[in-house]
């Protein structure tokens, strides 16, 4: 329990609680404090900062319950978004907040929000002003936003060595069409995928796309499978690496160096449900293959089985081969 927290500005991030509250203590820094007294190590919004959310959640626990407060003050919900419980059997909030914070999505890519606490210059003026602090927003640091919606500029990353509220004087740049509307795209998704249960999201969504490729059991010895996702592969090697996404991440070491789409199993690895990659993949999958009545249309059917060979009828067509051709010659 943390004695007297001050009250959490609208929409304000928990690690930035706890940062306001290290301004009225005895500590000079502020690192000293989360170690020696919450032995919770400082870190960036990817990490779970365990147990001191849990901590803080027990302060509040008057007005909200922990899952609602890890909800409204962390970002978690993203990053468990495709997880269901079968990474987290019988789990307890605050199990599930002790698995999450040592979670390890496989290695395929690094998503540049994850790394750096972000602001957007515009609303740290706004709550200076109206607040007499800068602070945080959980909505900033979604690592499929790269926007400050309200006012249509790009968030900045704070200096990742030392956390500290976001400053008043930063120079903001406007956000282009472009970058909006991927925003826009992405946070619409999360939006609808959390209309499905969250043992259904990953499932559903993954379904949907091998009906896309038009492959479920993958054979590596089918020369007609080899090559449909080899095109396949292509046309997303060539998506991921030259478009709006390319901000987002980079890619990871999962192949001996090479991005994960050079290799023949790669996308198919991507789509083995028994698998937890970033929820960024999934997303990015997704809003290049899908398309948002297509989910909704699959929600008409429940699940079965979880398991990933047809648990819902057809319900998307499958990509052309003529079209992934004429795709991978252009
Ligand atoms: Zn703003």
């Amino acid at each position: 329990m943390i004695y007297q927290p001050p009250m959490p500005l609208p929409g304000e991030h928990a690690a930035s609680i706890m940062y306001r509250y290290f301004q009225m203590t005895r500590f000079t820094k502020f690192e000293t404090m989360m170690k020696s007294e919450y032995n919770s190590k400082l870190d960036s919004p990817r990490r779970l900062w365990q147990p001191v959310f849990s901590m803080l959640a027990e302060s509040f626990s008057s007005k909200y319950s922990l899952a609602r407060f890890i909800e409204k003050y962390t970002n978690i919900t993203d990053y468990s978004l495709f997880l269901d419980e079968s990474v987290f059997k019988d789990s307890s909030v605050e199990n599930m907040l002790n698995k999450l914070s040592i979670f390890k999505f496989h290695n395929a890519l690094n998503v540049s929000q994850d790394l750096t606490w972000r602001y957007c210059p515009e609303c740290a003026r706004e709550d200076d002003e109206k607040y007499g602090t800068t602070y945080f927003h959980v909505a900033h640091q979604c690592f499929y936003k790269r926007v400050c919606r309200k006012h249509n500029v790009l968030l900045k990353k704070s200096d990742p060595y030392h956390f500290s509220l976001p400053p008043v004087s930063s120079k903001s740049v406007v956000a282009s069409q472009y970058d909006k509307n991927t925003d826009i795209a992405l946070s619409s998704w999360v939006d609808a995928l959390k209309e499905i249960p969250q043992s259904e999201r990953k499932i559903r969504a993954v379904n949907l796309i091998h009906q896309k490729i038009c492959i479920f059991s993958y054979d590596r010895k089918d020369p007609y499978h080899v090559q449909r996702v080899q095109y396949v592969q292509n046309r997303l090697a060539k998506r991921f690496n030259r478009s709006h996404f390319m901000p987002y991440f980079s890619w990871g070491p999962l192949a001996s160096g090479l991005y994960p789409l050079n290799s023949v199993v790669g996308l198919m690895g991507f789509l083995d449900p028994a698998k937890h990659f970033h929820p960024m993949i999934y997303l990015m999958l997704i809003a290049l293959f899908l398309k948002q009545d297509e989910l909704d249309l699959s929600m008409q059917y429940s699940l079965v089985s979880s398991n990933v060979t047809e648990p819902v009828p057809q319900v998307v067509s499958p990509i052309e081969i003529t079209d992934l051709i004429n795709d991978n010659a252009a």
